[in-house]
């Protein structure tokens, strides 16, 4: 169908000792170890359409994104999200790590990269033009990332976002430089203790138009890449004031995106967009002709295997 559910498990990060939860990876299947205390470890099995495992590759996790990033070109509208709990590589496979190299580059930059270059490569037959929006979703509030006097000056109306800045892009250079923006304009205000970024969803929109030469027809894509808040439950008991109130936020829209995702999948009638800021943005790129593709992030160490069984069930929901 057009939802597909791909899962990517962390390696251990230096220095970090433990027992990994994963026992086995076979192709689309995972099997979590879940430890018992009456000696006897359990053990559950996920399926999914792929899973990377810890020592995947960006480039192999982006061999198997490209045809679906490609078909912007072809005006269809795309969806990637990053789902796992805090610390599970959401932002690593998105983005990339801090000290990014070309080989660690994440989806977002090799999308952008692919998409210039296949352009280049039509444009005797078309001609297309590439511009983005970068928001921030905090508190079921919307920000936009892009706002700077430069780009202001050249911004014209979004289409899904009519309120955040499009900005033309015509090179990877373009698009690094804007998500830098983007980057700083997210940590403003986040202080060391205070990482907001794990606790708001960032999405960058790249809205693509291609001319046919020959016909003289206009095609639209857009893709948008999410990379969600931290999915981890809090203890309500121990969280109070602001964070309490992220929290709630963080989980309602999860929870609306899980229910829209599903609902799409059982081709229900009725799919409740209207229940989160997210929904309602993406709701011309979820369902119908769109195509979408979620990551399920993991970590594989034994203290998350509590989140980790509740993530694979998010997504086993939603496949
Ligand atoms: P999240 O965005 O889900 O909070 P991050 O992407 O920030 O998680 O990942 C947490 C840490 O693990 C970072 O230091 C990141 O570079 C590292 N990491 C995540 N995934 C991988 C991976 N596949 N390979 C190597 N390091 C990874
Ligand atoms: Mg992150």
């Amino acid at each position: 169908g057009s939802i597909r559910v791909y899962c990517r498990i962390r390696p251990f990060l230096p220095g970090q000792v433990s027992s990994s939860t994963v026992g086995c990876i076979d192709d689309g299947n995972i099997t979590i170890i879940t430890p018992s205390k009456s000696g006897k470890d359990g053990r559950k099995s996920f399926s999914f359409n792929k899973v990377f495992g810890p020592s995947s590759t960006q480039d192999e996790v982006f061999l198997d994104t490209q045809p679906l990033i490609r078909s912007v070109l072809d005006g269809y509208n795309v969806c990637i999200f990053a789902y796992g709990q805090t610390g599970s590589g959401k932002t690593f496979t998105m983005s990339g790590p801090k000290n990014m190299t070309e080989q660690t580059q994440g989806v977002n930059y090799r999308a952008l990269g692919d998409l210039f270059n296949l352009a280049e490569k039509r444009k005797g037959t078309f001609v297309y033009d590439i511009a983005v929006q970068m928001i921030e979703i905090y508190n079921e509030q919307v920000r936009d990332l892009l706002i700077s006097d430069e780009i202001r000056n050249n911004s014209q109306n979004g289409i899904n976002v009519p309120d955040a800045s499009l900005v033309r892009v015509a090179s990877t250079m373009d698009v690094m430089e804007l998500m830098n923006i983007g980057h700083r304009n997210r940590t403003v205000g986040a202080t060391a203790l205070n990482d907001r970024s794990s606790r708001s969803h960032s999405c960058l929109t790249v809205h693509v138009q291609g001319k046919d030469l020959t016909s003289g027809n206009i095609i639209r894509g857009c893709m948008h890449l999410v990379d969600l808040a931290g999915s981890e439950r809090v203890d309500k008991s121990e969280v109070t004031g602001e964070r309490l109130k992220e929290a709630q936020h963080i989980n309602k829209s999860l929870s609306a995106l899980g229910d829209v995702i599903a609902s799409l999948a059982q081709k229900n009638a009725h799919v409740p967009y209207r229940n989160s800021k997210l929904t309602q943005l993406l709701q011309d790129s979820l369902g119908g002709q769109a195509k979408t593709l979620m990551f399920v992030h993991i970590s594989p160490e034994s203290d998350a295997v509590g989140e980790t069984i509740s993530t694979l069930k998010f997504a086993e929901r939603v496949s």
